[in-house]
């Protein structure tokens, strides 16, 4: 039987050691990976596994177009002083209060491997009709990497990188961001150009990081129009969320795309923080639901995995967003996930 399923991943992406905080609450650290893959391994769906092997210099070209050589150099030569009990920050690194993005030994490397990922799952679209969704598991995340600014723990913006690969290849290519933050990295790269539709759905910006992504901001020059920014309330209802998916989506068929990126960050699920007020009410039958509608658009898709920072809800919702879609675009039978979902059309 043919493979339904492509992953995209590597054992380089397990490498960078990420960020622990004050009050030893972990964040975009190794461990984030193992449950997505053993919850995706745990399915029957016939699944093709691609070890990303190397960094190819299409890769390194596409980062080098995209962020701005002198960062690229920073963050290379940061790596070079740093130790793996010293990480050190780049001037580059637009928080100024965390190690949120420190870079240790090797952190160049694994964000371009992480980077490698989505672009061997892009080609992987953009060379085989066949094939319909793609994913991409791998860190360090790219959203809040921008032309000469990172933080978030993000370096290099893997969906910018890949965006820009379907770009060259002459396509027109929306990314939907449904990252509980805005993906202000990727509006930066992309905002002054007309190719390349962002779409995100994000929680205040007056409320949370990044503080960017307001609803006026829908690009530049000849971008303009090209930025769709739909932010919404802390604690937003599931009937609200739902509109405004149906909202991007409408955007995104009116773009016209060829190819679909889907920035897929599960930091904004119900249980994500447990003891504090939850940021949506979105559960794991939501973010199957959220998969489902995508993929009854029938778009040539890939997925890149965003936030998610609680080991206990990530990987159910992670792989419950990959089943729906999966079952919304006919790839596997309905009785393998069935959506009890009573929310609204
Ligand atoms: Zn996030």
């Amino acid at each position: 039987m043919p493979a339904e399923r492509h992953v995209y991943h590597n054992s380089e992406h397990y490498k960078h050691k990420g960020w622990i905080d004050d009050e030893g609450q972990p964040w975009d650290v190794p461990e984030r990976l193992y449950g997505i893959i053993n919850e995706l391994l745990s399915d029957t769906i016939p699944t093709e596994w691609v070890v990303v092997p190397e960094v190819h210099k299409e890769t390194y070209a596409i980062v080098s177009k995209l962020h701005s050589p002198v960062m690229i150099q920073a963050i290379y030569e940061t790596g070079l002083q740093a130790t793996d009990n010293n990480p050190l920050k780049s001037p580059y690194d637009r928080d100024t209060e965390t190690n949120a993005s420190a870079i240790y030994p090797g952190t160049f490397e694994q964000a371009l491997f992480s980077a490698e990922a989505s672009l061997a799952a892009a080609d992987a679209l953009l060379n085989d009709e066949e094939k319909r969704l793609t994913i991409a598991v791998s860190r360090p995340p790219g959203h809040h990497a921008g032309r000469e600014f990172y933080h978030g723990f993000c370096f290099f913006n893997n969906a910018a990188v890949a965006a820009e690969a379907f770009k060259e290849a002459g396509k027109r290519v929306a990314i939907l961001d449904f990252d509980v933050h805005h993906g202000d990295g990727i509006q930066d790269i992309f905002q002054d150009e007309s190719e390349v539709l962002y779409v995100s759905l994000h929680a205040d910006p007056n409320e949370i990081f990044p503080h960017t992504g307001h609803a006026d901001e829908t690009g530049i020059g000849e971008g303009e129009g090209t930025i769709l920014n739909l932010p919404f309330p802390i604690g937003i209802s599931n009937e609200e969320y739902f509109e405004l998916l149906a909202r991007a989506q409408e955007k995104i068929k009116s773009f016209g795309a060829d190819y679909l990126i889907i920035e897929a960050g599960f930091d904004g699920h119900t249980r994500e923080w447990p003891g504090l007020p939850p940021l949506t009410h979105l559960d794991d039958q939501e973010y199957a639901e959220i998969g489902d509608r995508l993929g009854h658009m029938n778009m040539r898709t890939l997925v890149i995995m965003g936030g998610g920072y609680n080991h206990d809800v990530t990987p159910g919702a992670f792989a419950s967003f990959v089943r729906g879609f999966e079952t919304g675009a006919n790839i596997r039978d309905a009785e393998v996930y069935t959506s009890e979902s009573t929310l609204p059309e």
